[in-house]
């Protein structure tokens, strides 16, 4: 007898052979419970069922079994397709699952989330596949409905603009050219006022009709309360028809014909635009214009203002991860008091190089940057740096201010006022080390704005000083020299570059000092070219002065020479 089949280690194994198969057997007991299923031979054909799978298919083992996979999805080219790839992955040995419709022996419709497994022989040869399914054709349903939903704009039944961008999207995944057309109707707010709240729905209604009249093969769709969007293959001269189509369709409220007119924007795929998200902007900015200049008109932006809002658009995606990464630099510009000969600050200024776009300029940056709102980001960064140098500069024992510039849009934030306080304590740097530049476009609008002005006054108390920048470019009015607490002001550097060759702007300039000075405000003077302006500017009595004549902005490595 051989006695190695009586080991301990051969009794353990035929133990958890059976104890595996037995387990097993459950875990098949299980899925045929809980789930539907089915096994396939390598060809598709169906082997066996459980009950389950034959409740809800309606079929019976003696019509199902023998045939073919099939017999149990729609007859729609969509299922074949997917069928066929179900059958391939498991023939090339890879366990599919996802969600597939099926079809009752009666033909209705239902859908699965399924799994495929293949099983193989030693040989690696497919012999048959198991095939478990739950069904999930609620999920699904609600899930079509909540599409439909957020695919459809509700007062017009058109497009949302969510399935607008989709198709964009899918457009321009394939490369097919279309142009993307935004429509609004001009004087909606006033045509809207003329009539009542049904007047409005029943306007909507026409004008969506008249938009699928006209543009039948086009996808349409609501954009905003009164902005339609088209995706369009057709030409410019077509879609421009449109207006003249208009004219011939009036709208009819209560029996009354009402001329309506649009204005419109075409941004051509791939021509003027090559993003979906440079497509909506260039569409959204060549509307603007349009409705700026009176409306009434269909019309595309020309091409350097297509490249341009590129740049933009490039500058507001870039800037964002500047900000992120610290990539902004702070340059220093120093400003020269005339009767010490000495550097008493440094006006701090913006510098970005950009890795994609090269170096851009604060004159094109800070617009873009006040639009998008990323102003305040740059106000903080710049705010931290320079305080950060004027608390370095004054344990160092020099007596050297900082000037820097903020935007009104800074000041829109109520909280504008604790920030910069919390910045300076953060960094150590005495509130009185600190001057903030504002335009006098800051200073118009700050005049209408209470919060602005009790900011300012509050900063001012606790001894931030203002400086009124680019004197003299905007309103040069005295009512907010009286108004905001302002320290200084600075002469726009356009007077000081025509003073020399220009008696009249000389003796401007003599009398905004001599203006100032009886305010008692100091008076700065910015963008000196020459001796000769240094020297009258010294004369005129002004009390700072600033320009490339002095120093070119310098990095901080670069300004030992004020510290020696
Ligand atoms: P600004 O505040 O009037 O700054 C002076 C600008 O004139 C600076 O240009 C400076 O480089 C330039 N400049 C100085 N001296 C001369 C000169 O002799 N000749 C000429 N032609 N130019 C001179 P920059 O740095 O390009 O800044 C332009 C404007 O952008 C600034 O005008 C300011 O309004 C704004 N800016 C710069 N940095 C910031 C910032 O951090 N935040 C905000 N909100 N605005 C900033
Ligand atoms: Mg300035
Ligand atoms: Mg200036």
């Amino acid at each position: 007898m051989n006695q190695t089949n009586y080991t301990l280690d051969n009794l353990q194994h035929s133990f958890e052979m059976k104890s595996i198969s037995n387990e097993w057997e459950q875990v098949k007991a299980g899925l045929k419970e809980g789930f539907m299923f089915y096994v396939l031979d390598a060809t598709g054909i169906i082997l066996s069922t459980n009950s389950k799978f034959l409740e809800r298919s309606e079929w019976t083992p003696k019509r199902v079994i023998g045939k073919s996979i099939w017999q149990l999805l729609p007859d729609e080219e969509s299922s074949r397709h997917k069928g066929h790839q179900i059958l391939q992955q498991l023939e090339r040995g890879s366990i599919w699952q996802g969600p597939i419709e099926k079809a009752t022996k009666s033909g209705q419709s239902y859908w699965v989330q399924a799994l495929a497994i293949p099983i193989f022989d030693e040989e690696d040869i497919l012999q048959h596949s198991y095939i478990i399914e739950e069904e999930i054709t609620d999920k699904k349903t609600m899930q079509t409905k909540l599409e439909e939903a957020a695919y459809t704009d509700l007062e017009t039944g058109l497009l949302s603009r969510y399935k607008m961008e989709e198709i964009m999207k899918e457009q321009l995944s394939k490369k097919v050219e279309f142009t993307y057309v935004l429509l609004s109707i001009d004087k909606f707010y006033t045509l809207k006022e003329l009539m009542n709240e049904q007047h409005e729905e029943a306007l909507l209604h026409e004008f969506t009709n008249l938009l699928k009249k006209y543009f039948p093969d086009s996808e349409i769709g609501r954009m905003g309360r009164n902005e339609f969007a088209l995706i369009t293959p057709l030409s410019d001269w077509y879609i421009q028809g449109f207006s003249d189509f208009l004219k011939s369709y009036p709208v009819y409220l209560d029996s009354k014909s009402v001329a309506i007119t649009v204005s419109g924007s075409m941004t051509r795929y791939p021509d003027d635009q090559k993003t979906l998200h440079h497509i909506v902007e260039a569409a959204h900015n060549s509307l603007q214009r349009v409705k700026q200049q009176g409306g009434n008109l269909i019309t595309t932006l020309p091409k350097d203002a297509h490249s341009k809002l590129s740049r933009r658009v490039e500058i507001e995606k870039e800037l964002m991860v500047a900000l992120d990464q610290q990539h902004l630099e702070v340059v220093y510009l120093p400003i020269i008091d005339t009767v010490t000969k000495k550097v008493s600050s440094f006006e701090a200024l913006v510098r970005w190089e950009s890795e994609a776009l090269g170096a851009v300029s604060p004159e094109e940056l800070i617009p873009i940057a006040e639009q998008t709102g990323l102003i305040n980001d740059i106000g903080t960064f710049v705010l931290e740096k320079s305080c950060q140098q004027a608390a370095e500069w004054q344990q160092q024992g020099y007596d050297i201010k900082v000037n820097v510039n903020l935007s009104v849009r800074e000041f829109h934030d109520k909280n504008m006022a604790r920030t910069i306080m919390q910045i300076l304590q953060q960094t150590g740097c005495p509130a009185n080390r600190l001057q903030i530049e504002i335009t006098e476009k800051f200073a118009l609008e700050a005049e209408a704005e209470k919060t602005i002005i009790e900011q300012m006054h509050a900063l001012n108390r606790e001894g931030v000083r203002f400086v009124l920048d680019d004197f003299g470019s905007g309103y040069a009015s005295l009512r907010y020299l009286q108004l905001l607490p302002i320290e200084s002001l600075k002469i726009d550097r356009v007077f000081i570059q025509s003073m020399t060759k220009n008696d009249k702007v000389l003796r401007l300039i003599k009398g905004m000092v001599s203006l100032a000075h009886s305010l008692q405000i100091r008076v700065l003077a910015e963008g000196i070219e020459s001796e000769q302006q240094m020297k009258q500017l010294q004369a005129m009595g002004c009390d700072g002065l600033q320009g490339f004549h002095i120093s070119k902005p310098l990095k901080v490595s670069e300004l030992s020479e004020y510290f020696e």
